[in-house]
């Protein structure tokens, strides 16, 4: 009787939902599962910011509807954030807009800005998510191609110029999920003059942008000369202060780009809880030593991981940031049989590359988001299926 619409049937299918599913069925047959398939941060909220939240619930007028576009203060300090990481002024009323859940800005921006039939150029593996957002918005695709010869950064002289020449919009993520590759400098100005020669705006998701390994600080798209002309970056509290579940992040950057984000939010949400965004101020305002410890542990996490994964034989992409590693299949198999391979005769759950576009083909995606003994019992397991 209430049939999908057909933007709602045009949707990719939830990849996560279909790998919950095989993990849960393993199980339930009673096996002892790995799952090192998702990217749930295990770390829980430093307290100092749970504290915030407990104690600006109790405070009158929190539980009010927000004010339209988020807490002034919010955007200040999330100005302030920038200024101080990564040396980037913004104009906390025009260039910040506070979202719930950096997903939320992704997702909704094709529909702020494009009309159906502009092209998107997304990024091949990427994030599954901004697939939904273009269909959402109706508008095509085209995939640009990460290619570990260019350390996952794709090359703009490979893109079709008829296709260039028609694409509105682009969507960049480093630290990149799934391949954990980190984006340089020069990559970073390649992308603003490629930009501003063919007029497409830029997303750079930023979800990671704490998590850089090596004594290496990821790069802000932003701090880029002329960033702020051709785009915005959005920054999550999911991933660097273990807020997942809280559905916080704000974008920040091109004016236009965030009006078009507000205006649209004006009509979906007030804006998130008042308590929630008190102690997301908390957050930014810290000394941040609650990240570069969350940072140590990720870093040693992969470290371990590489050194048991090379130990039978499995050698890893060096990836420079984010909490996967990104792991190459043996041959003989796709990555979703090796996935499922892994799962049936081992119980270990990994994310196979191909359910982040047929550019993750050949690798599986490896969520370090676990304690050590459990990841190295994993390549122990999968040792003994004698692939490598
Ligand atoms: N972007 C990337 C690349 C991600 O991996 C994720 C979450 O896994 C998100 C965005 C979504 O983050 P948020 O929790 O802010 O919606």
């Amino acid at each position: 009787k209430f049939a999908e619409s057909n933007v709602l049937q045009g949707l990719p299918k939830q990849f996560f939902a279909n790998l919950v599913k095989k993990v849960n069925a393993k199980i339930a047959t009673g096996a002892d599962v790995i799952n090192l398939g998702q990217g749930n941060p295990d770390q829980p909220t430093p307290d100092f910011i749970v504290k915030a939240m407990q104690e600006q619930t109790a405070v009158p007028n929190n539980h009010k509807y927000s004010q339209f576009r988020g807490d002034p203060a919010l955007k200040r300090a999330a100005a302030d954030f920038y200024k101080r990481e990564y040396g980037v002024e913004l104009n906390p009323d025009k260039e910040i807009a506070i979202l719930g859940g950096s997903k939320i800005g992704l997702v909704e921006l094709p529909f702020a800005i494009l009309n159906p039939g502009d092209t998107m150029l997304l990024p091949d593996p990427g994030y599954p998510d901004y697939l939904s957002g273009a269909a959402l918005a109706q508008v095509d695709l085209s995939l640009m191609r990460l290619k570990e010869k260019n350390n996952f950064m794709p090359d703009y002289h490979d893109l079709d110029p008829q296709i260039v020449k028609k694409a509105k919009l682009m969507y960049l993520n480093y630290p990149n999920n799934p391949t954990g590759a980190v984006a340089t400098p020069d990559f970073f100005e390649r992308t603003v003059a490629f930009a501003n020669q063919n007029q497409i705006g830029v997303v750079h998701d930023f979800a990671y942008g704490a998590i850089g390994f090596d004594g290496k600080k990821p790069i802000s798209f932003l701090q880029t000369p002329g960033a702020k002309e051709v785009g915005i970056e959005t920054y999550t509290f999911s991933k660097s202060y273990n807020m997942a579940g809280w559905r916080i992040g704000f974008a920040a950057g091109n004016a236009d780009m965030i009006e078009a984000i507000n205006l649209l939010q004006d009509h979906l949400f007030v804006s998130v809880f008042p308590a929630m965004q008190k102690a997301a101020i908390t957050a930014l305002n810290s000394d941040q030593h609650t990240v570069r410890d969350l940072v140590a542990l990720y870093e040693k996490r992969r470290n371990q991981f590489f050194t048991a994964a090379r130990s039978i034989g499995w050698e890893p992409y060096r990836s420079g940031g984010s909490f996967y590693a990104w792991m190459p299949v043996p041959e003989g198999y796709t990555s979703e049989s090796f996935a499922d391979l892994l799962l049936e005769k081992a119980a270990v759950a990994v994310a196979p590359g191909n359910g982040f576009g047929d550019g993750g083909e050949g690798f599986v995606r490896v969520g370090l988001l676990i304690d050590e003994p459990r990841f190295t019992e994993a390549c122990q397991r999968i040792k003994k299926l004698g692939l490598f």
